[in-house]
């Protein structure tokens, strides 16, 4: 036994730094998102002014430079965990960034509830 209490103190401290300058990047990267966005009177939503995908979905860049899509973005920096999870407009406003207006979902939930939205359109249903 060559690890110590110190060993795994120190392998504690470099984990969670590295949390840390993650959540503080992605803070940064926030308050980036604040700084072009504004908010839609009529719906709430908070429309991303930057460049968007060809699809409208808002994009920006993260800490490593990489294009990621601005709704996930400021849901991972409120220490949300997405992995695997699509997350869906309430709003129907890609471009929207609110996380209110937003739900992570499975793949397959996500399908059903765009199907279950479809149907109603046809039927004329509303809500
Ligand atoms: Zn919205
Ligand atoms: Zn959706």
């Amino acid at each position: 036994m060559t690890n110590g209490p110190l060993d795994i103190e120190a392998t504690n401290t470099t984990e969670r730094r590295t949390a840390m300058t993650r959540t503080a990047a992605l803070k940064l990267i926030l308050s980036k998102l604040i700084l072009r966005t504004t908010e839609e009177p009529d719906t709430g939503c908070w429309v991303w002014l930057g460049a968007t995908t060809t699809d409208g979905y808002g994009e920006i860049r993260d800490e490593s430079r990489s294009k990621k899509y601005a709704h996930r973005l400021a849901l991972i920096a409120r220490g949300l965990g997405l992995d695997g999870l699509v997350v869906h407009h309430h709003c129907r406003n890609r471009a929207c960034w609110r996380p209110a207006h937003l739900t992570q979902l499975t793949n397959s939930a996500h399908s059903l509830h765009h199907a279950a939205e479809r149907r109603r359109e046809k039927t004329g249903e509303t809500g």
